[in-house]
């Protein structure tokens, strides 16, 4: 029984997780990535080159290594922080959230690409995301993945394009929208055909 259960919106959406922006809802809404990642980033880069030029035992390196460690927990906090406010956000206005299931992507096999993913902690957000919906009656779905970028959410043909084509472009039906706009269009699609599909947040 969720603890704490939310009205019934009627809603629901598919979440493409990203590496430009956080995420793409399949009505096109944007998460983006905030702006404090990168000062706290830079923060905690600088803080690593101190460490590594002090001289081993000194008591200056010292100094250098408890502020790294203190660099970390900002970073640490920052992101829990704005993982928490947007599972709430999402879980607020939808009762089902479709996500790709990415652990068995071909997505995780590109070695570029696993690390965007751990750097932008999808698994961490997605434990985040389910653990809220549980308490709140919500459904979050794992869809496996299948071509979610590179289908038309417009008519279902293939457009195949690289990574680096940001923009989906349908030669056959005119649907001209951002990849991930698409992706996040697809996978709803997929989760609402999915019947009962692995709920995550059915405990
Ligand atoms: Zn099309």
């Amino acid at each position: 029984m969720p603890l704490q259960p939310l009205p019934e919106t009627g809603q629901e959406t598919g979440i493409d997780l990203g590496i430009e922006s956080f995420a793409t809802l399949a009505d096109g809404t944007i998460i983006h990535n905030p702006r404090c990642y990168r000062r706290a980033e830079r923060r905690l880069k600088t803080a690593q080159r101190r460490v590594s030029r002090r001289k081993k035992g000194s008591n200056r390196r010292r100094k250098a290594v408890r502020l790294l460690a203190k660099a970390h927990q900002t970073v640490k906090r920052q992101r829990a922080d704005f993982q928490h406010k947007t599972a709430l956000q999402l879980i607020r206005v939808h009762d089902v959230i479709y996500f790709e299931d990415l652990q068995t992507a071909n997505l995780v096999k590109n070695h570029h690409l696993a690390k965007s993913i751990s750097d932008a902690g999808w698994g961490q957000f997605l434990s985040i995301l389910s653990f809220k919906a549980a308490c709140a009656g919500r459904r979050v779905v794992a869809v496996p993945p299948a071509y979610t970028s590179q289908i038309c959410s417009g008519c279902g043909v293939m457009v195949h394009k690289g990574l680096s084509v940001r923009w989906h472009t349908c030669p056959e039906c005119g649907t001209s929208l951002h990849r991930d706009h698409n992706a996040a269009k697809n996978i709803e699609r997929a989760g609402q055909a999915l019947q009962g599909g692995v709920a995550l947040a059915a405990s």
